[in-house]
């Protein structure tokens, strides 16, 4: 089969030229890092699971009227999306204290905020991911003002909708990171989300048990990690059949 030319290879996904111009392969593998790559296992199906998971977040945020990457997904592991620019900001939101916000400001881990609290961190391997304020991003252009206001506007509508579709199947919304990209639409560029949305950059505790049901089950070792992101995808109604083999 006459392989696809790599465009770029992150620490859980792969993306490869698309089919059409203006087009990507979003290609989720199994592998789980944590800790800047300083930790690295395989969760077998970990990849078909956030598939699934991400392709249905994606289209219900598209239904509410946020502009997304997502085009559709086309096999177990890939979904094709569009080939936006990728702003170099993580966008943070948080709902309760938990990782590194309840470690920095010694907070008990699942503290209420008074309110939801965005923060930024510079997108750069190298540099561990420093954490930044809008001043950085402007300063240094990697953002415009307008683009800023865009991202942190999208990013307060998607956390009180993913909110309520989360706490609607037992699972409370910790935090999350979002990523985003330019996308150039009839002669002007529009900031649109990209990346994934999964348990691998959310933090999802199960509303009865308090459980946690996301990467920190891979970052603390506290087993079942594969076991956990089934459940959220069963919750959801995405669970795909072959994900269930053990
Ligand atoms: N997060 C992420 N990628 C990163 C850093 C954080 O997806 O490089 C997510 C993480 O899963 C959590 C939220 O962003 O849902 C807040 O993470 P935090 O700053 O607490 O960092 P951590 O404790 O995970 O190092």
């Amino acid at each position: 089969m006459a392989r696809r030319r790599k465009i770029y290879e992150g620490k859980a996904k792969t993306m490869y030229e698309g089919p059409e111009p203006g087009t990507l392969v979003q290609y989720f593998r199994d592998d789980a890092t944590a800790f800047n790559a300083q930790k690295h296992a395989i969760i077998d199906g970990k990849g078909v699971l956030n598939n699934a998971i991400s392709e249905y977040l994606m289209l219900r945020l598209g239904e509410i009227g946020i502009p997304t990457a997502f085009v559709k997904r086309l096999n177990m592991r890939e979904q094709l999306v569009r080939r936006v620019e990728i702003i170099p900001v993580e966008v943070v939101v948080r709902n309760l204290a938990a990782g590194s916000l309840a470690t920095r400001f010694k907070l008990e881990e699942g503290t209420p905020l008074p309110r939801s609290i965005i923060e930024y961190f510079y997108k750069s391997d190298e540099l561990g991911d420093p954490m930044i304020c809008e001043e950085h991003i402007t300063a240094f252009g990697w953002a415009s003002t307008q683009e800023l206001d865009d991202m942190m506007a999208l990013s307060l509508r998607v956390n009180d909708f993913l909110t309520g579709l989360f706490l609607g199947v037992g699972l409370r919304l910790v935090d999350f990171k979002l990523e985003f990209g330019r996308l150039f639409n009839e002669d002007e560029f529009t900031v649109v989300l990209a990346d994934e949305i999964t348990p691998d950059n959310c933090r999802l505790w199960d509303v009865k048990t308090g459980d946690k049901m996301d990467k920190d089950r891979f970052r603390r070792d506290l087993g079942n990690v594969k076991e956990a992101y089934q459940e959220v995808a069963r919750r959801l109604g995405v669970l795909p059949e072959t994900a269930v083999a053990p």
